[in-house]
């Protein structure tokens, strides 16, 4: 048989490997703004055109490149910032991979400029789809300047991906903004088709907060100031009564660059647990230094994840450190006095196997029960509940009585809640009787109010109530829902889902919010990403919300299924001890009340 192998061609390489880097314009400007940043730039302006989709150009007063480099540099793996295996666990740059430049010369084509300092002239490479077209010597100024041009020419289908400008502008401009927080002494300018959306000025960090969010410091923030041996910590914290009820302002800097760590945001969090109601969030913006042997930041050229070896001990400190810049309690104390709260020190001996997290199982779990008679929490409820499904006394109103009430209203003494045996009509509606009338319910709705106050509450709770799953579920997304997912883990973990990335855009889900049985989940998570995008857009502000609406729209039963009776009871009973049990949460009518006057205008 004859050989099948051959090696790919330089150019489908680079192309495979532009996949993991440059998914979308944001990923291709934050990797511009980097190699500026890397380069020494004071002044640097970004000049994007419609979303980055025609044009994307960072022009720094940096290093600049010889001649020879600014050929080198779109080579894959030509790095100038590290040059063996050991400088990767001393990482002082923003960049080091050498993948950047050759993936985006493999997507796109683009034009570079450089010229060094000393020399009169600079040089000018044209490159597309990895071909280098036109090298000559060029006059510009000191510094480089890279313009990246219809990016994904050559792959319609990911330039099709896209999504519309406003989103991919949105990611542009938080990937402008978390650069911009980190190097504050740098100036920054950013225009979007001509126009200009931010001007920078080399300042220090308060002014840069200022000048990006135009919050007013003395108002809203309190400084935070920690210089410990494994943690230097310094910046900002919101005051609790600035707490929003949507994560927005929250950044959170290692050694200048950007991070989300799940632990660490939890312990500014949890700095604030009893000054601000459950489900709201504070601002921050906290800039981190830490030896960089002792953070891992090689974990993926887009993600922004890092591992400290010394977590827990910073988790302590971050924590303590917002404390006391909240006025609560002094760092001696918390530390000294009183180290072992949360947080064990001791490192986890060998051979001992950590816990796993505790979930709870309910084998006779049914959507439908009732979770015990109306709370009564809210009176309107109650008294419409109890004007529905208490026994009447005919004598109270005898007058009002219908001459000939429904048969089955008598018929029904044993169920506990409902003198009447409800009926599915068309397998979409609920039609039961009531003292002054006739209740028509539409089942999908009231189930999506039932669902959705139920998953509000859960918000709340100090454990989620979650259901393992007997098989756990791989799901798989492409790189932007992946990334928006992972923001999502921990709304989802609080409502019940335990969800691991798996790494390559793929994640396993092993438990689940007990209303879900025998869902799709991976239909299930796609729509939440979804609707989470567009509510994003709408600058829905309370995203825990919008996540639980799309859940309690995704649970319900369907118009068009058979509901039994007894089900149909629970639903019932289930609505009207709800807070709201009129409108579905998003708005739409559940019920409609037919009384006698009604229908003898209808008999007429
Ligand atoms: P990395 O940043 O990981 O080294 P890149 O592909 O982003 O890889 O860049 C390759 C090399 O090109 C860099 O190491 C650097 O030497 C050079 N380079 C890129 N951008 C600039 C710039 N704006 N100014 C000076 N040199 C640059
Ligand atoms: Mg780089």
């Amino acid at each position: 048989m004859s050989d099948i192998i051959n090696i790919l061609p330089d150019s489908v390489a680079n192309q495979i490997a532009a996949g993991e880097v440059v998914d979308r314009p944001a990923s291709a400007v934050k990797e511009l703004l980097e190699n500026a940043m890397d380069a020494g730039a004071s002044d640097i302006q970004l000049i994007v055109k419609d979303a980055g989709r025609t044009l994307i150009q960072v022009v720094d007063n940096g290093c600049g490149m010889s001649d020879s480099d600014a050929r080198l540099c779109f080579e894959r793996h030509a790095t100038s910032k590290i040059h063996k295996a050991d400088d990767l666990f001393a990482i002082r740059t923003m960049g080091f991979r050498g993948e950047a430049l050759a993936s985006i010369a493999a997507v796109a084509q683009v034009e570079l400029k450089s010229r060094q300092h000393g020399n009169e002239w600079g040089t000018q490479v044209v490159i597309e789809g990895s071909d280098v077209k036109e090298q000559s010597p060029c006059s510009c100024s000191v510094g480089t300047s890279i313009a990246v041009k219809n990016l994904f020419f050559n792959i319609p289908a990911r330039r099709n991906f896209l999504k519309k400008d406003s989103i991919e502008l949105s990611h542009i401009e938080e990937v402008f903004k978390r650069i911009a927080l980190a190097n504050y002494n740098v100036a920054f300018s950013f225009h979007h088709n001509g126009r200009l959306l931010y001007e920078l000025r080399a300042g220090n960090f308060a002014q840069r907060i200022a000048a990006i969010f135009g919050l007013n410091f003395k108002e809203r923030l309190y400084p935070v100031d920690e210089q410990t041996e494994p943690v230097k910590i310094r910046g900002y914290v919101g005051k609790a009564e600035y707490a929003k009820k949507a994560r927005g302002e929250q950044y959170l800097f290692v050694n200048n660059r950007y991070i989300k760590h799940f632990g660490l945001s939890a312990a500014i969090e949890k700095a604030y647990s009893e000054l601000i109601p459950e489900h709201t969030y504070p601002a921050y913006f906290i800039l981190l230094e830490v030896d960089p042997q002792r953070i891992d930041v090689n974990i993926h050229p887009t993600k922004t994840e890092v591992k400290f070896i010394d977590e827990q001990v910073i988790f302590a400190i971050l924590r303590a450190a917002t404390k006391k810049a909240l006025g609560q309690f002094s760092l001696a104390n918390e530390i000294e006095f009183n180290p072992s709260t949360e947080i064990d020190f001791t490192p986890a001996s060998q051979g001992h196997i950590p816990e796993a997290p505790k979930v709870s199982f309910n084998p006779s779990y049914n959507p439908f029960r009732t979770s015990g008679s109306p709370t009564g929490s809210n009176p309107r409820s109650r008294e419409v509940y109890d004007n529905f499904f208490l026994p009447q006394e005919p004598a109270d109103e005898p007058s009002a009585a219908p001459a000939t009430s429904l048969p089955i209203a008598d018929e029904a003494p044993s169920s506990p809640v409902n003198a009447v045996a409800p009926i599915n009509y068309l397998n979409r509606y609920i039609i039961t009787s009531l003292k002054s009338g006739i209740v028509i319910i539409d089942q999908q709705r009231a189930h999506e109010r039932i669902l959705y106050e139920r998953l509000m509450q859960r918000r709340s709770a100090a454990r989620p109530d979650a259901q393992q799953l007997l098989f756990p579920v791989n799901c798989n997304f492409n790189a932007a829902d992946s990334e928006i997912l992972s923001e999502l883990l921990p709304d989802l973990r609080q409502l019940g889902f335990v969800i691991e990335p798996l790494g390559h855009n793929t994640f396993v889900v092993t438990a689940a919010p007990v209303e879900i049985h025998d869902s799709d989940l991976q239909n299930l998570l796609e729509q939440i990403v979804n609707e989470h995008k567009n509510n994003m857009m709408q600058r829905f502000s309370d995203r825990d919300k919008s996540i639980c609406l799309s859940l309690a729209h995704q649970m319900a039963v369907r118009s068009g299924k058979a509901l039994k009776p007894e089900e149909m009871q629970h639903l019932i009973a289930d609505l009207f001890s709800c807070q709201a049990p009129d409108v579905s949460p998003s708005g739409k009518r559940i019920m409609l009340i037919l009384n006698e006057q009604d229908l003898s205008e209808k008999f007429k």
